[in-house]
């Protein structure tokens, strides 16, 4: 059993640490905010009084914090310079690639093994323990990263060397917000053009336009009755976090010269949505912008 170090127990953090705690592990947890601590002690967790001390007394580390600046931050001021020798420091925040990149090279000059494993799978999967973790890491520390993550998990996939787990999980999350946008625009015109949507996706789920984004998680109320579109759009994967990765998105599309106009689009797309108030809901909810009918969102 090993003594690992959770850093940031918001709505992510907070439930895997406790699937670690279920595991077995001796989890040592710190947060800047006392009722993320207060959870934290209620699973099981030791609380640490800062971060340094948390580091001190881990075999590994685990950081799940809001972004990029935070993870710099933590790791050269905490973690790196408090850790023990052989401690395995593993970020599963969505931060930008370069950060990603940047914490793992100064991990590595100090002698670290380090990856960056951020996660499919929102809250309800955190708690469940069935996140899916793309992991950025060198081929010789994976199976030791993948043991430490498969308690919260029910999927641990090696992306490749550092930062290939941010890059993933961005171009995944991309193609996703695109996929989602085009089934709303489906919805959308097929109602127009006075089709009946139930049938429009009887059709589209056993044609050409089938994906995730309609069989799985049917912007349109009805169809799929586990879709978050079937209570207002009320928890899901929230708009503001689709727009945070479709920033991210852009940043590595510009900073590596990819074009993605689709993505630069689907980026403005829930800008709007998220400036006009509705971040807060479920991504499929930008369905009601396109159809006009924002008000059905009250
Ligand atoms: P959150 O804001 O609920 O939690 C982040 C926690 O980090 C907070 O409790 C905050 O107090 C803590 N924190 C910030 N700075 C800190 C510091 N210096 N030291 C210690 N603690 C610090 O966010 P979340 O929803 O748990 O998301 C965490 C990460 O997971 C984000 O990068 C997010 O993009 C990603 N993610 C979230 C979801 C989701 O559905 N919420 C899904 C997939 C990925």
């Amino acid at each position: 059993m090993s003594t690992i170090a959770f850093i940031g127990l918001g709505n992510m953090g907070g439930g895997m640490a406790a699937n670690l705690v279920k595991a077995g592990q001796t989890v040592i947890a710190y947060d800047l905010v006392q009722a993320a601590l207060d959870r934290a002690a209620g699973h099981g967790c030791r609380i640490a009084a800062s971060a340094a001390e948390a580091v001190g007394e881990a075999d590994v580390v685990i950081t799940m914090l809001p972004a990029g600046a935070h993870v710099r931050q933590v790791w050269s001021a905490d973690v790196i310079p408090h850790a023990r020798q052989g401690t395995l420091l593993i970020d599963c925040s969505t931060i930008d690639v370069d950060s990603a990149r940047a914490v793992a090279e100064a991990a590595s000059a100090a002698g670290f093994r380090a990856a960056d494993a951020p996660v499919s799978g929102g809250i309800m999967a955190a708690d469940a323990g069935t996140l899916a973790f793309m992991v950025g890491c060198a081929d010789e520390v994976f199976a030791e990263v993948e043991q430490v993550l498969t308690p919260m998990a029910r999927a641990v996939i090696h992306a490749g060397g550092a930062g290939a787990g941010q890059a993933a999980k961005i171009c995944n999350n991309m193609v996703l917000g695109v996929s989602m946008l085009g089934v709303c625009e489906g919805f959308a015109l097929a109602e127009k053009l006075g089709l009946d949507p139930e049938r429009f996706f009887d059709i589209a789920s056993k044609s050409s336009g089938q994906c995730w984004s309609l069989t799985t998680y049917c912007p349109w109320p009805g169809p799929v009755p586990t879709a978050p579109s079937n209570r207002n759009y009320e928890g899901g994967f929230l708009a503001n976090l689709m727009l945070k990765d479709l920033k991210l998105a852009q940043a590595a599309a510009a900073a590596s010269g990819a074009s993605t106009p689709l993505g630069a689009q689907a980026e403005a797309l829930y800008a709007l949505f998220a400036g006009l108030g509705h971040g807060d809901k479920d991504f499929s909810a930008v369905l009601q912008m396109l159809r006009g009918k924002l008000e059905e969102l009250a």
